[in-house]
């Protein structure tokens, strides 16, 4: 089964810390969504032979979009796509945007799963992101989309400066007490071109030491492992059976397609992403073109290195897939390196598979680079 990650490119303000494409006009919307349907339609016979499962709304904010549309896009995908009987449909989410919209008209159009880009309950947080809603809105808005959906996830940020251990685990207990099923937790990135690297450039503040931020990561795993939530890759947590279908679509190495700007796609081996550009992406589709960068194809070796990297930081190499896609037996192939991981206590073996444990996940990326 494959999955549709689709990016929705608006947002009404830019948060300082955000290098997504997207852009502020919303004025594009309904030119955006007629480009988003062609490009559906012109996908449809390649993908025939295809079964869909999973449907990802990200951006962006995609719930910048009202119910109608997005109801209105499902409709087509659904006319143009094969898609399975129970897909898991995602919506990504700010929270002010459910402040005057009903959560109800989107599980009637067809979203089964809300993300809610919640990233903090502490006010001074929320501002220091420059995030548009307050602590108060979101569990308002939180509580009220229990009344239409069971699977809800929130995106949690961390490692702010100057954070306290006490300041992360009120936004953690918080997300608990709240009920939702899923939580993803990030640590803060100071990425080049966005406002909150250059006040850091200009010593506004101090990052956080990777001691430092290795405690704090410690801490949120602790603390949802603690409390119900299973661990399954280097920053999500799950409830009993509420891993996000789609997100394992990309660590388990499946095919997604990715629609609209700025979109990556894998599928049946290749990998192409859309450009960056809403004006370009128009113009392509407005004479039937695929607004697509050239595909390539990765070479065995870089295909290796994704396969185990996405696997380690999630929940670790399949023997049976392993072989499926490389056609030799990694207990053998890597028998030395798995006995050293084993014995430093980062990780352990099943008669299925090879998977990081705590120690690990938290060290996961040095352990990729050390030894594959
Ligand atoms: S709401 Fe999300 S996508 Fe939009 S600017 Fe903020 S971080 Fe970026």
């Amino acid at each position: 089964m494959s999955g549709i990650y689709i990016h929705i490119p608006f947002c009404s303000k830019r948060c300082n810390y955000c290098d997504f494409y997207l852009v502020t006009n919303l004025d594009l919307i309904s030119k955006f969504i007629s480009s988003l349907k062609k490009e559906i339609t012109l996908y449809s016979e390649l993908v025939k032979e295809n079964e869909f499962d999973t449907i990802f709304f990200g951006g962006g904010t995609p719930s910048i979009l009202s119910a109608d549309q997005i109801e209105d896009l499902l409709v087509h995908l659904a006319k143009s796509f094969k898609i399975s009987k129970f897909p898991e449909i995602t919506l990504e989410s700010n929270p002010e945007d459910f402040l005057d919209k009903n959560p109800g008209e989107y599980r009637s159009a067809g979203i089964n799963r809300l993300s809610l880009g919640v990233q903090s309950f502490i006010n001074s947080e929320l501002k220091f992101l420059t995030r548009q809603h307050t602590s108060e809105e979101a569990q308002t808005v939180i509580q009220n989309a229990f009344k239409h959906f069971e699977n809800i996830s929130l995106d949690i940020i961390y490692s702010l400066p100057s954070q306290t251990i006490e300041d992360l685990d009120l936004s953690l207990t918080k997300a608990i007490e709240l009920g939702v099923s899923h939580i993803s937790a990030y640590t803060l990135t100071y990425e080049k071109k966005t406002v909150l690297y250059k006040s850091f450039e200009k010593k506004l503040f101090e990052k956080n030491t990777d001691s430092r931020e290795a405690e704090l990561y410690n801490y949120v795993s602790e603390k949802l492992t603690g409390n119900g939530f299973e661990h399954y890759e280097v920053s999500n947590f799950a409830k009993e059976n509420s891993r996000s279908r789609h997100n394992l679509k990309y660590w388990h190495y499946e095919n997604y397609l990715g629609l609209g700007p700025s979109a990556h796609s894998f599928f049946n081996g290749k990998r192409w992403n859309n450009f960056n550009s809403i004006s370009k992406y128009n113009s392509f589709l407005a004479v039937n073109d695929l607004p697509a960068e050239e595909q390539y194809e990765p070479d065995m070796d870089q295909k290796h290195l994704e396969y185990v990297m996405l696997a380690l930081r999630s929940d670790g190499i399949n023997f049976k897939r392993y072989r499926e896609l490389f056609n030799e037996d990694f207990k053998v192939k890597f028998k030395k390196q798995i006995s050293e991981i084993i014995k430093n206590n980062f990780a352990l073996l099943d008669t299925y598979r090879f998977y990081l444990n705590e120690n690990g996940y938290a060290i996961a990326d040095e352990i990729i680079s050390k030894y594959f």
